[in-house]
């Protein structure tokens, strides 16, 4: 029996700004159908370990293994093929062009053919469009302009687009910014749906949504993993109450 082995394994990670170390000799596993949370105080290295998986910033030292492929080695474009999809936190909607418009112009097979007058969507588009739709809670809002959703709305139709492109991992930068209380319960029950066959890692703060959706939960502090583990074991341990949870 092998264990299987993880989607992301991130080992001796390291980046250096001048000198100074924002992310230091960073070790990280996640799993399939694993959600992941990140916590840690202000200027921890959270942002930028996104960063160094999407191949925005570079690493001074380290690998990042996605699926027997290195990153670090790749470039930005080539990481998004490879499937790791990234949410900001603005949403980079298409705000004129209805849900259904933005969720195919997403698909990598759809982009093809869009712009032009005439066009027959494929079934294999449109059947994609609505089993996507029907996941971010949007199918009675297909055809209304994205303008016109909700803060929530927008954000789980940008969740959407990237879920066009069935990434193997998905990151999030505090997904339920904004959002009212139901529109975060219902983000948890999105994120948990969204994790089946896939790895999702979230940076967020709001604690009580850290404890509805985390399998796992990884403390940063100073570029370096301060606690692993799960949310009870990292909230009681006192190197974590310290320097974040205590204030
Ligand atoms: P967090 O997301 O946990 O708040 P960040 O990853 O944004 O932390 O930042 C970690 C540290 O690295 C901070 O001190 C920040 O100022 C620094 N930093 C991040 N990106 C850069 C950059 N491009 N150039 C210089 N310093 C940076």
């Amino acid at each position: 029996f092998q264990m299987p082995k993880p989607v992301l394994a991130i080992e001796g990670l390291t980046v250096s700004f001048d000198g100074f170390k924002a992310v230091d000799d960073l070790n990280l596993y996640i799993d399939r159908n694993e959600v992941r949370v990140v916590i840690g105080p202000n200027g921890a290295g959270k942002t930028t370990v996104l960063d160094l998986i999407c191949g925005k910033t570079k690493a001074t030292a380290g690998s990042i293994q996605f699926e027997n492929r290195e990153l670090t080695k790749m470039r930005e474009f080539d990481i998004v093929r490879a499937g790791v999809g990234r949410k900001f936190q603005n949403p980079s909607i298409y705000e004129n062009l209805t849900v259904f418009e933005n969720l195919e112009m997403s698909y990598p097979k759809g982009r093809k053919v869009f712009g032009a007058l005439f066009f027959k969507r494929s079934a294999e588009v449109i059947a994609r469009v609505e089993q996507i739709a029907a996941e971010i809670m949007l199918t009675d809002n297909l055809y209304l302009q994205a303008d016109l959703l909700s803060h929530g709305q927008k954000q789980w139709l940008e969740i959407g687009m990237l879920l066009m492109q069935d990434p193997a991992l998905l990151m999030l930068d505090e997904p339920v910014a904004g959002m009212s209380v139901n529109e975060r319960m219902q983000t948890a029950e999105l994120l948990k749906r969204i994790s089946k066959g896939r790895s999702v890692l979230v940076i967020e703060h709001d604690m009580e949504f850290v404890k509805s959706i985390a399998h796992k939960v990884t403390v940063l502090h100073q570029g370096k993993v301060l606690a692993e583990g799960s949310m009870e074991a990292v909230q009681s341990n006192p190197k974590v109450i310290e320097v974040y949870l205590g204030h």
